[in-house]
């Protein structure tokens, strides 16, 4: 087969924000990657941070880790899990990294005496991060960016103004612009709307971008003549007025898209060399076992930020997957860990058959999550424990089962005698550290006869971090004493990287986060093992 040349698809979006581009895009990816391309993708994020990993998670939702340590955007994860591909930290774009590697410069001297502006300062190094993008991987045949926000936004202009350029330099044939908007539908008169649609794309247009392909994000079904209507007024061919109807799962989005051809229309569009037809019937099938499913089993989720379910995305994600191996679906009790400091688990945790306590940050609802754990670990009840999860459990233990009071976690006492998860600069020896923080994938060898070792098969597997405190090792024995099984280790630095309990049908917690790894056909063990358990806790 032929080599094909540096091609990008460019998904832009206007109307609304929150228009699912995200799910489109990566929809188009899982259906080229079918035709045998390699999809790289992308995320240009307008805002000033240099990424979400500051930020709240009521501002952004989840911050999603790729494998090299990046901490990105969750649209990242619906990428990594639809196209079933990993990602680089070349996909995660900010006009933060934008900026400062420009200002960087600056103050270098690197500009030789000239005046530093947008154009073309700026959109110069979006597009050098767009060609690093394409470059990242060595294999890439499609690089798909999506520019997050709306068309028309102050923050986003540069981008937009970079991307057209691209299409300067590259030629029509190996850019294809995707633009996404929302269709709405006026219950009263029983009509859909084009004209935001058609206001959007002017707005597009004004900015030097025309369209390829529009997708029209719609409650209902899209005649053929609005299709038309909005080919006519927005300029584009007929076929590439595309309907994406809302949908009950959102894998059923890239079997619509296929069933409109709109992969076909980029194929030619971008004359790409590959198989004349994406293979889908492993998700047909899929969809099919979900619509089927009869069975359900409530879970326990335990956090501080529940009333945002974004920030736990891909926990959210990972425990529907497990759900799939039992035919069952998988309900989410949303529990908020500083209520529960107030109230009595027997009650709060009654109808639930497992608790999940997943990661966090700072000492508040500490308190709520360890009298989950407690509770948990006391009743039988299956427990997951991701990375705070792991770390508030043995400080549970600690204290309720060694009898070290004030044992805890340096995050939350710096001054107590018993450090049990601490800060030990010396454990850091010969690891590369990223920013302050242990991020992206590390090696974790698993002891075998263990729960861990059932569930994963193999002896050394690779986890993706996000963490500052390790568990302090001064006190593995003390724990092992008492029944903790420390099943995984990080075999080049010995830090503790997962436990389980020996009298206990299901108590599994990890340093790491395994629900950046897990994929609709391809679910994470511990979340499958852990799924398993609470289906057998009758
Ligand atoms: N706050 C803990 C640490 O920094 C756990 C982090 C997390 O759960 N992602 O180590």
């Amino acid at each position: 087969m032929m080599k094909n040349k540096m091609k990008f698809i460019f998904v832009t979006g206007g109307v609304v924000s929150s228009l699912g581009k995200g799910i489109s895009a990566a929809s188009i990816g899982r259906l080229l990657k079918r035709r045998g391309l390699n999809i790289f993708s992308m995320k240009l994020d307008p805002y000033l941070n240099i990424d979400p990993g500051t930020m709240s998670p009521y501002q952004h939702g989840e911050v999603f880790v790729t494998k090299d340590g990046a901490e990105t955007d969750l649209d990242l994860g619906h990428y990594e899990r639809i196209i079933n591909t990993s990602l680089t930290k070349e996909s995660s774009v900010t006009s933060g990294k934008v900026y400062t590697t420009v200002l960087d410069k600056e103050r270098k001297g690197e500009f030789l005496g000239a005046t530093i502006q947008i154009i073309p300062h700026i959109t110069n190094e979006i597009k050098r991060r767009l060609y690093d993008g394409f470059n990242a991987k060595g294999d890439t045949d499609v690089c798909i960016v999506e520019i997050g926000g709306t068309v028309g936004d102050i923050e986003s202009l540069p981008f937009f103004e970079a991307i057209r350029q691209l299409r300067r330099e590259l030629g029509y044939e190996n850019t294809f612009f995707m633009h996404n908007t929302l269709v709405p539908y006026l219950k009263t008169s029983g009509e859909i709307k084009t004209k935001p649609t058609q206001h959007s794309v002017k707005e597009l247009t004004a900015l030097g971008i025309q369209p390829d392909a529009i997708l029209l994000r719609t409650e209902v079904d899209i005649d053929k003549s609005s299709k038309k209507k909005v080919a006519l007024f927005c300029n584009v061919n007929d076929e590439a007025v595309i309907s994406v109807k809302d949908v009950d799962i959102i894998y059923e989005v890239a079997l619509n898209l296929q069933k409109q051809h709109l992969d076909d229309l980029i194929v030619d569009h971008l004359k790409l060399n590959c198989k004349s037809y994406a293979d889908m019937s492993d998700w047909q099938a899929l969809i099919k076992k979900i619509k089927n499913i009869k069975k359900e089993v409530t879970v326990a989720l335990v956090g501080k930020y529940v009333k945002l379910h974004d920030a736990y995305l891909s926990v959210m994600e990972s425990l529907k997957y497990a759900g799939y191996v039992y035919d069952t679906k998988v309900n989410i009790k949303w529990v908020d860990s500083e209520k529960l400091e107030s109230e009595d688990p027997k009650e709060v945790f009654k109808d639930v058959k497992g608790i999940i306590v997943p990661g966090g940050f700072g000492t508040r609802g500490t308190e709520g999550k360890k009298m989950a754990i407690k509770y948990a670990r006391e009743n039988n009840i299956p427990f997951l424990g991701l990375c705070l999860g792991m770390q508030l459990s043995l400080i549970e233990i600690a204290q309720d089962v060694l009898g070290l009071k004030d044992a805890n976690s340096t995050e939350f006492n710096p001054d107590t005698t018993n450090k049990i998860i601490d800060y030990l600069p010396d454990q850091y020896k010969g690891i590369k550290l990223g920013g302050t923080m242990r991020l992206g994938e590390y090696e974790c060898k698993i002891l075998p006869n263990t729960k861990a070792h059932d569930l994963y098969k193999q002896d050394l597997i690779k986890e993706r971090h996000r963490h500052r405190y390790e568990f302090n090792n001064e006190f593995k024995s003390l724990f092992e004493k008492n029944g903790v099984i420390f099943s995984g280790v990080n075999p080049q630095t010995n830090l503790c990287e997962l436990i389980e309990l020996k009298n206990h049908p299901f108590f599994v917690a990890c340093q790491y986060h395994p629900e950046f790894q897990s994929r609709p056909l391809l679910p994470h063990p511990l979340f499958v093992g852990f799924i398993g358990a609470t289906i057998n806790n009758k």
